[in-house]
């Protein structure tokens, strides 16, 4: 497995007369890394927004073999979209364990989920190694460090058997070596999922991203592997201030 694909087509999203995305296009192909960079207000969350079904959009939005635009957010999250936001919302009374339990029992009685198990779901086992919080599992996800918490969100998401992840800036807050980790997840999460990332910290671009695509006022404005996009004059101008 290695994720399925996002295809955009003329996307749009207008709140009250105000273009927030005016036309944008993009193909990320299963198993990508993709970086969505861009000034605020260059229309990254709204676009993140339209394709999980938050904000109306016009356009089209192919996952796979489906058209996501016009179905409701749950029905787009069951197709294997699964989201972060930039806080992460973890249950901190309840364990690192009950939480990826919870998250992967969505949708079954309480109580099947809380049960104390000697055995560890295999998907739960093995998003706890992916995540690296194997010797956290017993711990309350309240006394967890900040970037461990967001570690632990996108095991809530790997247990849910996601094919997509879009995340909203997972590594704002987090110290150096925490941006590495989360990096290092990425890539290894992005082996058998295809990755989207709103990222704002360049250097942890530079370092992990595979492609990414700029957001200006609205609109792609250029696309590429790291390297063409900081090349790109116009993401010189208009986005590094040079
Ligand atoms: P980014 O994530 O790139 O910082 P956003 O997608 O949050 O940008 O915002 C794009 C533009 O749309 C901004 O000008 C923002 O003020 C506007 N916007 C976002 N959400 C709404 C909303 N619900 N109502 C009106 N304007 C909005």
């Amino acid at each position: 497995m290695s994720g399925e694909g996002l295809t955009v087509r003329d996307l749009r999203v207008t709140f009250d007369g105000f273009t927030a995305v005016d036309g944008v296009d993009l193909d990320i192909r299963p198993g990508d890394l993709r970086f969505l960079i861009g000034p605020n207000g260059a229309g990254k969350t709204t676009l993140v927004d339209a394709v999980t079904g938050l904000v109306k959009a016009t356009g089209s939005v192919r996952f796979g073999d489906q058209d996501l635009l016009g179905k409701p957010v749950q029905k787009i999250a069951r197709l294997g979209i699964g989201r972060t936001f930039q806080t992460a919302t973890v249950f901190e009374e309840l364990t690192v364990l009950q939480n990826l339990d919870i998250a992967a029992g969505a949708g079954r009685g309480v109580w099947t989920m809380l049960r104390r198990r000697k055995d560890i779901p295999e998907p739960v086992a093995k998003a706890l190694e992916t995540t690296g919080l194997t010797e956290l599992r017993d711990r309350p996800a309240g006394v967890l460090a900040h970037g461990q918490k967001q570690w632990l969100e996108i095991g809530m998401l790997l247990v849910q058997d996601v094919k997509l992840l879009l995340l909203d800036e997972p590594v704002a807050g987090m110290s150096h070596d925490e941006r590495e980790a989360t990096g290092e997840l990425l890539q290894r999460v992005s082996e058998d999922h295809t990755v989207v990332v709103i990222e704002h910290d360049m250097d942890f671009m530079r370092s992990f991203a595979r492609s990414v695509s700029v957001l200006h006022v609205g609109k792609v404005l250029s696309e590429g592997s790291v390297a063409e996009v900081q090349a790109d004059p116009r993401v010189q101008e208009v986005y590094l201030g040079r």
